[in-house]
């Protein structure tokens, strides 16, 4: 497809992934590394394939900064099965977990979490979920404290970790490698993998070892943590294809900075479409407190519904598409993910810019 006729991908997830990454697996598609098959076809057991899992796991660990105190995992159900292990796991009988629901999906974590235990919201906030609060509760005494780093559906993005007395796990789907991680703060991490690192199917979990050595055993082998990091997540057949994928992203991530040079990109990108919000406040309403705005969704929506799908509909006739806000908020969210360049971003800056012009 030419550069002019290129379509700008502002999809949730499964989102847009870097051309690079797409074009090597086509290229090594029928005859992975001389093999003279694809790795489609490899044994998870032999030795091709697993130099992609070791290849992958490293990239992780150097992209993320992940000490040897913590074990990769490449997992599968997603970051929803997480919802669920996570408690299976660490909420022992008689303690409590606390979540600070910031958005829907943390409220989802949290329903998942009380169908095993005593499980409770610890934020309180109202469910317009427009911000992320400055005083922060520390968990202290619970199992766990379970945060959502960024909300894809409400727009808003924690910018400073919470201290946290009690071991700090954090859904991290919708913003992992978009910037530096500090992970031995963290007992726990999962995302999907389908927007910042590859194709849906893969879970990246992102472990303490010894937080998994106290973790429950009452609970079935497959959803044990310490299973799959005693294995390596090898203990069954992972999902090759989406772990040889998101190697191919996660190499090119490397190429270009790594996550200092995503952050970079990614606070640019917010400040252009942002930019473009403020110029027309009354026109573009952007619910996300200013200093929550997450830099990875960014939501908004016109004077009426009528005009947000007249917007919607106009950018796709431009060549920019998966503008539409999520079905449970309405509205127009842009998902600028690390695959998403600034000149992407600037294309929809000034796509606002003249809109509000013609239109407003
Ligand atoms: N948490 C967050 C923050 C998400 O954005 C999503 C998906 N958009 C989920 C959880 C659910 O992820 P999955 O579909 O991989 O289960």
């Amino acid at each position: 497809m030419s550069e002019t006729h290129r379509i700008i991908n502002f999809n949730a997830g499964p989102a847009g992934l870097p051309r690079p990454a797409l074009e090597r697996a086509r290229d090594e598609l029928l005859d992975f590394d001389g093999t003279g098959i694809s790795v489609m076809e490899h044994s998870h057991r032999g030795e091709a394939y697993g130099r992609v899992h070791d290849e992958a796991e490293a990239l992780v660990r150097e992209l993320a900064g992940v000490p040897d105190s913590h074990a990769v995992l490449f997992l599968q159900g997603g970051a929803s099965q997480a919802f669920a292990t996570v408690p299976m796991n660490f909420l022992h009988a008689g303690r409590r977990a606390d979540y600070a629901v910031s958005g829907g999906w943390g409220e989802k974590a949290l329903a998942e979490a009380r169908t095993v235990g005593d499980a409770r919201d610890v934020l309180g906030l109202d469910r317009e979920w427009t911000r992320i609060p400055a005083e922060h509760p520390d968990g202290d005494g619970a199992a766990y404290l379970h945060i959502t780093s960024n909300n894809t559906l409400e727009g808003t993005q924690y910018h400073r970790w919470p201290d946290a007395k009690a071991p700090l796990v954090a859904d991290m789907s919708s913003d992992i490698l978009s910037r530096p991680l500090d992970v031995p703060r963290f007992s726990l991490i999962y995302a999907g993998a389908q927007k910042n690192l590859g194709p849906s199917g893969v879970t990246l979990v992102i472990v303490d070892r010894a937080w998994i050595a106290t973790a429950r055993t009452d609970i079935p082998k497959i959803f044990r943590f310490a299973t799959h990091a005693a294995e390596r997540s090898l203990y069954n057949t992972p999902p090759t294809f989406g772990i040889y994928l998101l190697r191919n992203v996660l190499a090119w991530t490397r190429d270009q900075g790594g996550a200092p040079a995503m952050e970079a990109r990614n606070r640019a990108k917010a400040a252009l479409v942002y930019a473009a919000i403020d110029a027309a406040p009354d026109y573009y309403r952007c619910p996300a407190a200013p200093g929550s705005r997450s830099w990875m969704n960014v939501v908004f929506r016109l004077p009426t519904e009528a005009l947000d799908a007249r917007f919607v509909a106009a950018a796709k006739a431009q060549g920019m598409i998966g503008l539409k806000g999520h079905r449970s908020t309405g509205g127009v969210r842009a998902s600028l993910y690390n695959a998403v360049s600034v000149d992407d971003a600037r294309a929809l800056a000034d796509f606002m810019n003249d809109f509000a012009k013609r239109e407003g």
